[in-house]
């Protein structure tokens, strides 16, 4: 027959995957934080959009809260790596609070911009899910001069004072193709509008979205591990889908249905850029046992971007000794 026969089945590893640059950070800010100056650290939202990474850090002393009205006076709290608004900051500083900023540099990046725009006397559109922390962050640097657009349909409707004077930003982890759809549609109606200097999509979607664009083709089926909530885990199951690959976005090997692996020979395997290494091995594994012998890695681009620990940071290890 034309079945797969077990040394048939594969996995294709995507390479790079996983913990981007700004995560790796932001999940070490906490670590630092909890070993030097002790538990409870209260953390704003989710320092990164993986259910796995917030437990274990929760079990570690760290307090995971919606707002800064939820902590208690006086208290360490860290911001999340999607950024906070400047009313966010104001309110920190009212309450006392000794602050960490996790924010990713990349997401700050977009904010200044913002500021930058602003100041200049622009209108912005902000690309991106109007739910999402970032965008709540980002919008909150110019609010009265900034309209949330999530998708080229929603480009028709919007009026500014201005048409000659519109700037765009995006929000970090869009859909690449989405996000030239949309800034297409943006340009046909303020043909002199204005964007940043480099895209604001940052290297790890792009690098993850275009590892999945390149292997989905000799894929059956692509499994990204990564949490609902995260934005760019969840793109890169649209990338795979719409070059018509069945793709599931899963927690860990316990969310993967049996079913979907039926008649499917090769395996396509990445995660979000929150998700952490472990579970990659977990779903790998499980695949394993599951008759796809073979794990090929296939690295679509190399990838080797590093940053520094804010300052608060520097100053509390340099302290500690
Ligand atoms: Fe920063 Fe991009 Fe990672 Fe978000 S996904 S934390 S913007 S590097």
């Amino acid at each position: 027959g034309t079945g797969a026969s077990p040394s048939d089945k594969r996995v294709l590893l995507l390479k790079p995957r996983g913990f981007c640059a700004g995560v790796v950070r932001a999940i070490d800010i906490v670590n630092i934080a909890l070993e030097t100056f002790g538990a409870p650290i209260y953390v704003r939202r989710e320092i990164v959009h993986n259910r796995h990474v917030v437990n274990e850090l929760a079990e570690k002393g760290a307090i995971f809260v919606h707002e800064i009205d939820d902590v208690p006076d006086g208290h360490r709290v860290i911001y999340s790596a999607h950024g906070v608004s400047p009313a966010v900051r104001e309110r920190s500083k009212g309450r006392n609070l000794k602050v960490i900023d996790a924010t990713c540099p990349l997401v700050t990046k977009v904010h200044i911009e913002a500021v930058k725009f602003a100041k200049q006397g622009y209108s912005l559109v902000l690309i991106g899910h109007r739910d999402h922390d970032e965008i709540e962050g980002t919008l909150g640097e110019a609010p009265q001069v900034t309209q949330v657009v999530s998708s080229a349909a929603e480009v028709d409707s919007l009026q500014v004072p201005d048409p000659n004077r519109v700037a765009y930003l995006t929000q970090t982890t869009l859909s690449l193709d989405e996000a030239r759809d949309i800034i297409h549609a943006l340009k046909e109606k303020f043909p002199n509008i204005v964007g940043p200097h480099s895209q604001d999509i940052c290297y790890a979607t792009e690098n993850r979205q275009v590892a999945v664009r390149n292997v989905a083709h000799n894929a059956d089926l692509v499994l990204v591990v990564g949490s609902t909530n995260s934005s760019n885990s969840n793109r890169l199951v649209e990338v795979s889908r719409n070059l018509g690959t069945k793709g599931y976005l899963i927690d860990d090997s316990r969310a993967i249905d049996p079913a979907w692996l039926e008649g499917v020979n090769n395996v396509a395997v990445t995660a979000g850029a929150s998700a952490p290494e472990v579970l990659v091995e977990d779903v790998v594994n499980y695949l394993r046992q599951n008759g796809y012998a073979s794990v090929e890695e296939v690295e679509v681009m190399p990838e080797n971007v590093r940053f520094g620990l804010p300052p608060e940071i520097v100053q509390a290890i340099g302290g500690a000794g």
